[in-house]
């Protein structure tokens, strides 16, 4: 679904991402860990077409439909229009992008708010949610764009423990109906979704495997170290 093959790209003298390649399958759950900067961000901005990069290529199986295309990105913190109700939030997008009518944008939003759990505050504002509310309502609404790819950014880095197994619980629904790639620190919700990790260290892919490879077996000391970290922090 996604091929990415020698992948650089630097911000002035700073190289975040050094020849990077990684294929990603249709339908894969692939969560990208490391440590801060060590080009996690930058490599699904790439992925998402929001950064230009030297050399190397990013190519997908995607079909383009009519402005959009086709990937849908998730941030850390909820990125809601803080103007408009949870509902409006997500018929934007759909009306006036992809054209579809207000009143099936609207059925369509009310499911998936239902399936995420926060159908009850549909016409409530973000100012009025909680952080994990307003992340699951950031998830339906990149969803009403029916994504074949979702990049997320540490989604749950600003939530608590009960929160972030809620957006977890989200993610989960979407295995196997969709590419994901999922940038995060919380390696106990990494072994359960993903079928594959991915530790990128100093801008390159330092090892790569099965979650329990990674987490439990890892042939790199460095990867070694990352998870120690991960598994002694305390929420
Ligand atoms: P991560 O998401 O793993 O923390 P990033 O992709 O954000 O890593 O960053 C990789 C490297 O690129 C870091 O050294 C970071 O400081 C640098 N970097 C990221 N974004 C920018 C930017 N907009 N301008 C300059 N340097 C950046
Ligand atoms: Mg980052």
């Amino acid at each position: 679904m996604i091929r990415i093959n020698q992948l650089t790209k630097s911000y002035d003298a700073t190289r975040a991402l050094d020849n990077v390649s990684l294929n990603i399958s249709r339908n894969e759950v692939v969560s990208i860990i490391g440590y801060s900067g060590s080009g996690k961000s930058s490599l699904i901005r790439c992925i998402a077409g929001l950064e230009p990069y030297e050399s190397g290529s990013i190519v997908t199986d995607l079909v383009p439909k009519k402005g959009y295309n086709g990937i849908g990105m998730v941030f850390n913190r909820a990125n809601l229009f803080p103007h408009l109700t949870i509902l409006q939030n997500l018929t934007l997008a759909p009306v006036e992008v992809l054209g579809i009518s207000r009143k099936e944008a609207e059925e369509e939003a009310i499911e998936l708010l239902d399936k995420v759990g926060i159908w009850a505050v549909k016409d409530s504002y973000p100012e009025s949610l909680s952080s994990g509310q307003r992340q699951r309502a950031a998830i339906a609404r990149s969803l009403m764009m029916k994504p074949e790819i979702l990049l997320l950014d540490e989604p749950t880095s600003a939530l608590d423990p009960v929160s972030a197994s809620e957006v977890f619980n989200v993610l989960t629904t979407l295995k196997d109906k969709m590419t994901i790639v999922l940038v995060t620190h919380n390696i106990d919700l990494a072994r359960l979704i993903s079928d594959r990790i991915v530790f990128m260290s100093g801008g390159r892919i330092c090892e790569q495997g099965t979650p329990s490879e990674i987490i439990d077996h890892p042939k790199e000391h460095q990867t070694r170290a990352y998870i120690n970290h991960c598994m002694n922090m305390v929420y």
